[in-house]
C-alpha cells in the first residue's frame, strides 16, 4: 500500500466501543463480534475474538513460564459495519440530531437507534 499521508489521519467513524460489528472483509469475513477497541490512528478497530494473532511472551510474573498467547489484532474500520439490533444486518449508522445539539445513531434500514445517545 502506498504511504502517502505525512500526518496521520484520525479515521472518522461512528463505531464506538461496545457496538456488535460482523466483519465484511478479510479472513474473519462474515464473523460478528463485540468492538473493545476504537484505534483511530491506525483506522481499526479490536473486536473481542476475532483476528487473533499468537503473541511470544517473556516470562513474567503473572506468566512465570511465558509462552504463546493469543491476542486481538487491529482490523480495519473499512472492513466492518455495525449490526443492528433490531433489523439483525449490517448496516450504515445515521444521525438524528437532537435539541440542545445532541445526536443520536441510528440504523439506516429501519430507523432504530443504534447504543446510547451521544
Ligand atoms: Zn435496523
Amino acid at each position: 500500500m502506498a504511504r502517502m499521508a505525512v500526518q496521520p489521519t484520525r479515521a472518522k467513524t461512528r463505531i464506538v466501543k461496545g457496538d456488535r460489528v460482523r466483519v465484511m472483509k478479510g479472513k474473519e469475513s462474515g464473523k460478528e463480534g463485540s468492538v473493545t477497541r476504537v484505534v483511530r490512528e491506525r483506522s481499526t478497530l479490536i473486536v473481542e475474538g476475532l483476528n487473533l494473532v499468537k503473541k511470544a511472551t517473556r516470562p513474567s510474573q503473572k506468566y512465570p513460564k511465558g509462552g504463546l498467547f493469543d491476542q486481538e489484532a487491529g482490523i480495519p474500520i473499512s472492513n466492518v459495519m455495525v449490526v443492528c439490533g433490531r433489523c439483525n444486518k449490517p448496516t450504515r449508522i445515521g444521525i438524528q440530531g437532537l435539541s440542545e445539539g445532541r445526536k443520536l445513531r441510528v440504523c439506516k434500514r429501519c430507523g432504530e437507534a443504534l447504543g446510547k445517545e451521544r
